[in-house]
């Protein structure tokens, strides 16, 4: 039987096309793109092309493109040197944020004279934006605000324009992380008014370790890795050229087929929440659930019991890839920093299931089956 595979929030399946492009790239085009000779100027010219098509994705212009490893470089790479280079003294951000944003903001606090407020966020994980606005308006101080669109592990939204428009009145920077919404959702820097924008090209079934950061022409910072001068002296290194093209043509192949991925991941979404909703008691569902969600991750909060204990390992058992949501910590299993800071009751088990375009409905009924026969009635202790 096939394995099933539910963790493509985590990372994704390669487009067999954009292995097939980096391949022939790695084969061919395999010169290096600061050279002035043929073999560099064929390089040089697919990383170009590759900078055009994100550049159309996003509606920023070429030059506001930089190619780097991760999306995590890109967010260190921005917050640390929006504080060192553009005078930022204070960052708003929820609690909910990547890893990469909490410990980059962490990091910038400890080194400089700069501090941080962390909004409030209801229980699904929403900040307040009236707490945000008036927090803006209360100082003039230079503020970076670190939103991201869609979080991660719980499936929340966030309203980046009105994010944007806030930042925009109050000339604050606003860095959003898209990893999770490139590709699946529209996203435009300028009607969002975003200075910073990171992805990763492996959430949307292109390669791991490319990754990129769009950085309005009105926010110029410093290098954060400093060399040979590539990506026009942003971020030196060779470049990946084959991970870079690969990272464009996913993402633009992503954004073609964006509302008919939506629709389809969708329907294997609602499926399988109706079927464990029938099937399982005291069920719940972390995140917003109504209307900004994000429709490719379901973070499913079990009921206590011995078996809910082991399931994300006794799922991997049964031929199913899920994510916990569970973090060890010192040898001690606790819920992720982004369960704790909406309050998911620590004693339930979250397991998040992460869906994309090559799964089927089929093996939502089936996973849905397994869970059902791993975790029969009597193992609950039922809450209010
Ligand atoms: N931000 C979000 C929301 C993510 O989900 C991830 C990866 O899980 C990252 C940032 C970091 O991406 P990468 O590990 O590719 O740098």
């Amino acid at each position: 039987m096939q394995r099933i595979y539910f963790d493509n929030a985590s990372t994704t399946p390669m487009l067999p096309e954009v292995i097939d492009l980096m391949t022939g790239i790695m084969r061919h085009d395999f010169g290096n793109p600061s050279s002035i000779h043929q073999h560099g100027r064929r390089a040089r010219a697919i990383i170009e092309e590759a900078r055009k098509k994100v550049a159309r994705v996003i509606n920023s212009s070429i030059g506001e493109v930089f190619f780097t490893g991760s999306a995590t470089e890109a967010s260190n790479m921005t917050i640390k040197n929006a504080v060192t280079d553009l005078g930022v003294k204070r960052i708003i951000y929820a609690a909910t944020e990547h890893h990469c944003v909490l410990h980059s903001i962490e990091h910038t606090v400890r080194h400089n004279n700069v501090h941080a407020v962390s909004l409030k966020i209801d229980s699904d994980g929403r900040p307040d934006l009236e707490e945000l606005d008036m927090l803006l308006a209360q100082s003039t101080i230079k503020t970076l605000v670190c939103l991201m669109h869609g979080n991660n592990e719980t499936g929340t939204m966030n309203e980046i324009t009105e994010i944007g428009q806030l930042c925009k009145k109050y000339g604050a920077l606003y860095h959003c992380d898209t990893v999770q919404t490139l590709g699946k959702y529209p996203i435009d820097v300028q009607q969002a008014h975003i200075s910073f924008l990171t992805g990763s090209a492996h959430k949307f079934h292109g390669p791991k370790g490319t990754g990129f950061v769009f950085i309005s022409h009105e926010n110029i910072i410093q290098p954060y890795i400093h060399g040979g001068s590539q990506e026009r002296n942003m971020r030196s290194g060779t470049e990946n050229v084959a991970g870079i093209a690969g990272l464009a043509m996913a993402l633009e192949k992503s954004n073609e087929k964006m509302a008919e991925n939506f629709r389809y991941i969708l329907t294997l979404r609602n499926e399988f929440k109706a079927r464990l909703t029938e099937t399982l008691p005291d069920i719940r569902f972390n995140g917003n659930q109504e209307d900004k969600f994000l429709a490719h991750v379901l973070s499913v909060s079990f009921p206590p019991g011995p078996k809910a204990e082991l399931l994300v390992m006794n799922l991997d058992i049964e031929g199913v890839s899920a994510s916990s949501g569970s973090a060890c910590s010192s040898g001690v299993e606790e819920d992720s920093h982004v369960l704790q800071a909406i309050g998911h009751p620590h004693e339930r088990k979250t397991i998040r299931f992460s869906f994309s375009p090559f799964n089927t409905l089929d093996e939502i009924g089936r996973t849905a089956g397994i869970l059902k026969k791993l975790l029969p009635a009597g193992d609950f202790k039922i809450q209010g």
